[in-house]
């Protein structure tokens, strides 16, 4: 396990953007501006993402995955043998917005984060966090029975066909000296919900959990020296979550993944409570998810405390870290308010930094 200081702060990644980096991505998707010229424009934006992470007292900053469309999308834009917008929703209750499908091979066209890492090392002070969508939630988002099964025959050959990309992706991570690398797999703990297993008809929920610790442990192969974390949640959209439920179907699971860290959504009461963390297993590294995302009152660090604390019951002081429950808005499309996210991140890292100071 690395060396990481009890009560680190992180973001999961993403933040709100302003509206006009919100039309700018509209824009590029729809060819009003060029990639070039978006690129420049948000060379300018993304330094003030930066600065308000590291002005709100985090340890680990993100660029808030501001160039990116969504964060799993972001593998489609940079990966050719995608059609855009064949899909409605993806197995999202509330979110109608339309989802790219696989519909010939993959063939890398540039970086997935690569690019976006050097500009924020090259732009921050702190230690930096970047993301990468992993190759399980990517095929459950992205391969579709009516689209892609001329390309794929099934989603497992899809996912098999990905894990060399974020491989590449997350070695090339390493290789630019990025501290924290995260894999966000949140499809992994949507599992929980039986509603969800019946809206997209998963018979052998084991089956699918073992896919994704496969797909985890094969891209983070040969990167032992490296602090590699996944993100779970229920995913969101408009402040209201795909689903719902306790951990407790995949929480021994997590203990098979040959990675460090579990940043997981923890806050929301949609998250059934943290019960499921007393088979957290004990060589990890808990990424607790202490601020509510989908709650518009902003926690006051007291609070934040106290739900530290109440996970203390199950995971020791010297392996909880803080993180809010999910990025703020993992889509560009999710209408989220960002001086609100700031207001969230610093009460956060106002209770880090006493519980620091308590248990130091
Ligand atoms: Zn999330």
């Amino acid at each position: 396990m690395p060396n990481i200081a009890p009560f680190s702060t992180f973001v999961v990644g993403s933040l709100p953007r302003p509206q006009w980096v919100r039309d700018l991505i509209e824009d590029r998707k729809a060819g009003r501006i060029s990639n070039a010229d978006s690129e420049n424009l948000l060379d300018d934006a993304v330094p003030s993402a930066i600065r308000m992470q590291e002005r709100a007292g985090l340890d680990y900053v993100s660029d808030g995955e501001w160039r990116r469309e969504s964060y799993v999308k972001v593998f489609a834009d940079s990966v050719d043998g995608f059609e855009s917008d064949l899909l409605a929703g993806g197995g999202s209750r509330f979110s109608t917005l339309p989802y790219p499908a696989v519909t010939s091979a993959l063939k890398p066209n540039r970086s997935i984060a690569a690019d976006e890492a050097r500009f924020l090392k090259d732009h921050s002070t702190s230690k930096n966090i970047v993301a990468v969508p992993s190759p399980y939630t990517i095929a459950r988002r992205m391969w579709d029975a009516h689209h892609s099964t001329t390309a794929y025959l099934t989603r497992g050959e899809f996912m098999d066909a990905c894990i060399p990309i974020i491989r590449d992706e997350l070695r090339s991570l390493v290789a630019l000296g990025v501290e924290a690398i995260q894999l966000d797999d949140p499809w992994l703990a949507l599992l929980v919900d039986p509603d969800y297993r019946g809206r997209e008809n998963i018979t052998d929920v084991d089956h699918e959990i073992e896919m994704s610790v496969r797909s985890v442990n094969e891209v983070t192969e040969g990167l032992d020296d490296s602090f590699i974390s996944v993100h779970l949640c229920h995913a969101h959209f408009a402040r209201r979550h795909s689903t719902r439920g306790s951990y407790e179907l995949i929480i021994e699971a997590l203990g098979h993944m040959n990675v460090d860290r579990f940043a997981i959504e923890l806050a929301t009461p949609d998250a059934g409570g943290l019960e499921a963390l007393k088979d957290f297993p004990s060589d990890k590294i808990l990424g607790l998810g202490a601020i509510d995302h989908t709650d518009k009152n902003v926690e006051t660090p007291e609070l934040v405390i106290q739900r530290v604390e109440n996970a203390m019951q199950y995971v020791p002081a010297e392996r909880i870290t803080l993180n809010p429950d999910c990025g703020f808005a993992p889509s560009s499309a999710n209408p989220m308010d960002l001086d609100e996210a700031y207001l969230k991140l610093s009460a956060m890292c106002q209770a880090a930094n006493i519980l620091k100071d308590r248990f130091a």
